[in-house]
């Protein structure tokens, strides 16, 4: 997953350019039947426009759209203040076919049909969270969705994201698990199959941010040459080797990268 950096500029909320520490992660989703995330993006980036969150996570793409740490106009607010104030805010852009009916009641949703589309969104929004707990030192207990910010009084009355996930048969609790299971995984064997590459590209960006290769599990040459460039950068001798698999020395150098 790559994230593109594209601020809404135009937005009022991007101008004033308040900051926040963040100390947790709210989970939205749009609440309008559009997987377009450029439109999404249009509509934030407006004079006019009434909210700002971090980040628009659609099938194909994640935008980052503010920096981090702005304060965002997210989640509204309770009788115990707004989460605007100290969590870091994205929305999760919701499939086409579909109406929605009075409050957050989604009318002809098939889930069977939505189930690939569920998956793309869900798997980003994970990798994202958990981009941004590693980031920020925040724990995966830490990220709740907008109808749990309600419930602890820090937000407006809003059912997102649990009024689809379920349909999905899926809930927060299965988010911060899988945020937490990602965060913590080490694999277990030298990496040269399929299962773990994607782990090794997320760990081998880190570790050189000037060479990004693409989160895509496949061990192509770009992946190749980072793996050289990483053993390089450590001092390694790897003229006998040929980058073509990572063993257990590098998995442990690899996790110690924050
Ligand atoms: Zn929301």
């Amino acid at each position: 997953m790559d994230i593109i950096k594209k601020y809404i500029t135009n937005n009022p909320c991007y101008q004033q350019a308040k900051t926040i520490v963040p100390k947790g992660i709210i989970v939205h989703s749009m609440g309008v039947p559009q997987p377009d995330e450029d439109v999404i993006f249009n509509n934030f980036n407006k004079s006019t426009a009434k909210s700002a969150v971090h980040a628009i996570v659609g099938k194909n793409k994640v935008y980052q759209i503010m920096p981090w740490t702005y304060r965002p106009w997210g989640c509204g607010s309770g009788e115990k203040g707004s989460g605007n104030d100290s969590y870091i805010q994205f929305e999760i852009c919701e499939p086409s076919g579909f109406k929605y009916g009075s409050g957050s009641h989604m009318i002809g949703y098939d889930a069977k049909k939505q189930q690939s589309y569920f998956d793309c969104v869900w798997e980003n929004a994970i990798n994202l969270a958990v981009y941004l707990c590693e980031e920020y030192k925040l724990s995966p207990n830490s990220i709740i969705c907008h109808s749990e910010a309600f419930l602890k009084g820090i937000a407006s009355n809003h059912g997102d994201v649990m009024h689809w996930f379920p349909k999905h048969e899926r809930n927060m609790d299965d988010f911060r698990k899988a945020v937490a299971n990602k965060l913590s995984y080490i694999p277990t064997a030298p990496i040269n199959q399929k299962s773990d590459v994607k782990w090794l590209q997320e760990r081998l960006n880190k570790a050189n941010p000037s060479y990004t290769i693409p989160v895509d599990g496949k061990y192509g040459p770009k992946t190749r040459i980072a793996v050289l460039m990483f053993a390089e950068s450590k001092g390694w001798d790897w003229s006998k080797k040929t980058g073509y698999s990572v063993g257990q020395g590098t998995i442990n150098s690899l996790i110690n990268i924050k």
